[in-house]
Parts: structure tokens; C-alpha cells; sequence
């Protein structure tokens, strides 16, 4: 059984008062619309911004990020606002050259049963956000988890970002029945990102609401200056108003749920 994921009694990275929003752009793009983003996040009162300088991306002719110098410019960015940085890393051979640049590592949905790079993550003290594959139950999940904290690394915060199903009018099904069936089994944090599990920008907003209702932890949420000049994912990206207006709503709901964004 996942045993250390059961018997989870570390200070998780987000509290159970706490509801986390994570959001930015899907990929790295240059410093002038890195920068500009990240201010208005942190005048929103966002302090995680997510970008991803190597994309792991379906089709190699789709962009596939700007890899070493994403990074390059993600420190800068971090240097200069102080925004906590969340990037997917892909390769157990980047770690080094993460490390002094992410807050927070993200294994993306292609990886989550990239053992050697979950045993990797496991050895370092930093937190893994670990996204669900669109093809894993819960278990498999959960098992993956285990891998990062008998490694030992104990601070993870799990994602739910959709899983495959016949249905074929969002990209993925927004499992939302995961949170409720993840938390009967563990206190790690875990949160929904309703941009990847939809691919659609028009319901990012209900099923964000959704996230905070159902009982998550937090979001992760593509936003862009300008979404139609997005490099990647243009098609789920909020714009900046779009955003402040899902924040608007988490505020209202999370008095309810007794949370308070961070
Ligand atoms: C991402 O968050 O950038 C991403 C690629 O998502 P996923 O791994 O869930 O597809
Ligand atoms: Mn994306």
C-alpha cells in the first residue's frame, strides 16, 4: 500500500485554512511579458506564478519551449519581483540547474510514472507538485506520491488535471470526484487545475469554483497578458481581467469553505 502517503503528518506546503492560486502563463516566453505578468500577479495578490521552460508537448512540431534560457529568464523574473516560480521539470538531469531558480518542481501528467525522475525528486528538499496522468486512477497516483515521499521527500502537493474519457467536448474530464476519494486517504494537499483538464477558457471560471467547493487546495490557472499572442495553450489562457474575476469568486466562496487564498 502507499503507506507513507496514509499516514502523511508533515505541515503540508498548504495549510487545510489555506487555498492556493498558482498561475501564469502555460510556457516561458521573453522577459519584457514575463516581467509584466508577474507584477500584475503579485498586485493581485498571487504570489506563485507557473511557466514552463521545457514543454513536454504532444507534437514535436508544437512548441516545445525555450528551455535553458526560460530558465535563465525565470531567475531573473524571480530576482527582480520575488514571485515564487512553479516549472515542470521533465529530466532527473535538470534538477541541479533548477534548483536555484524553482520554489516549486511540477512533474506534468506525461511523467507521473517517470520513476527515475520521481526517485530523483525524492532526494531533494524542495516541494513536488505532482500532476495526475489523464491515464492513472487514483491508486497509480497515489502510488507515484509514495515513490517521492520513501525517497524523502515528504513535501508534495498533489494536482487533478483531467483524465480521459469518452467525452470528447473538453480535452479531458475534470475529475472532481478525486478530492473528496484523495482526501479520505491522506492530508497532502492536492489541487485542480481547470485549464489543462478543460482546454477550454470558458469554463475555467465554474469549474475553478468548483475546485474550491469541492473541497482542493488550491489552483493552478494559465493566465497571459495578451492570450491570443500566447506561444502555447492560447486556447484555455485567461487574460489578466478573466483572472482577477475567478479571484473574485474564490474569495467569496472560500469565506464559506473557511479558507483564505494565499
Ligand atoms: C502544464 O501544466 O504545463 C502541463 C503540461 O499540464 P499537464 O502535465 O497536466 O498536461
Ligand atoms: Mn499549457
Amino acid at each position: 500500500m502507499y503507506d507513507k502517503v496514509q499516514k502523511y503528518q508533515k505541515t503540508p506546503y498548504v495549510q487545510s485554512d489555506q487555498f492556493l492560486v498558482i498561475a501564469g502563463p502555460c510556457a516561458v516566453e521573453d522577459e519584457q511579458t514575463m516581467l509584466l505578468i508577474a507584477k500584475k500577479l503579485l498586485a493581485m495578490g498571487i504570489t506563485h506564478m507557473r511557466a514552463g521552460a521545457y514543454k513536454p508537448r504532444t507534437s514535436p512540431y508544437s512548441f516545445q519551449g525555450l528551455e535553458a534560457k526560460g530558465l535563465e529568464i525565470l531567475k531573473r523574473i524571480k530576482e527582480e519581483t520575488g514571485i515564487a516560480i512553479v516549472s515542470e521539470i521533465i529530466e532527473a538531469e535538470q534538477i541541479p540547474s533548477y534548483l536555484e531558480v524553482v520554489d516549486i518542481f511540477q512533474v506534468g501528467a506525461r511523467n507521473m510514472q517517470n520513476f527515475g525522475l520521481l526517485k530523483a525528486l525524492g532526494k531533494i528538499d524542495k516541494p513536488i507538485l505532482l500532476k495526475r496522468s489523464f491515464g492513472a486512477t487514483v491508486d497509480e497516483w497515489l502510488y507515484a506520491c509514495e515513490h517521492i515521499l520513501v525517497a524523502g521527500n515528504e513535501n508534495v502537493i498533489l494536482c487533478e488535471r483531467g483524465i480521459k474519457t469518452f467525452e470528447t467536448s473538453t480535452r479531458t474530464t475534470l475529475d472532481i470526484s478525486s478530492i473528496p476519494i484523495v482526501k479520505e486517504k491522506t492530508t497532502i494537499p492536492i489541487l485542480i487545475d481547470p485549464s489543462h483538464s478543460s482546454g477550454k477558457r470558458n469554463i475555467v471560471l465554474p469549474l475553478a469554483r468548483a475546485a474550491i467547493a469541492v473541497g482542493a487546495d488550491g489552483v493552478m490557472i494559465e493566465a497571459h497578458i495578451n492570450p491570443k499572442a500566447a506561444l502555447s495553450d492560447q486556447e484555455e489562457t485567461l487574460d489578466l481581467v478573466q483572472l482577477e474575476m475567478v479571484l473574485d469568486e474564490l474569495h467569496k466562496i472560500a469565506r464559506v469553505m473557511r479558507k483564505k487564498l494565499i
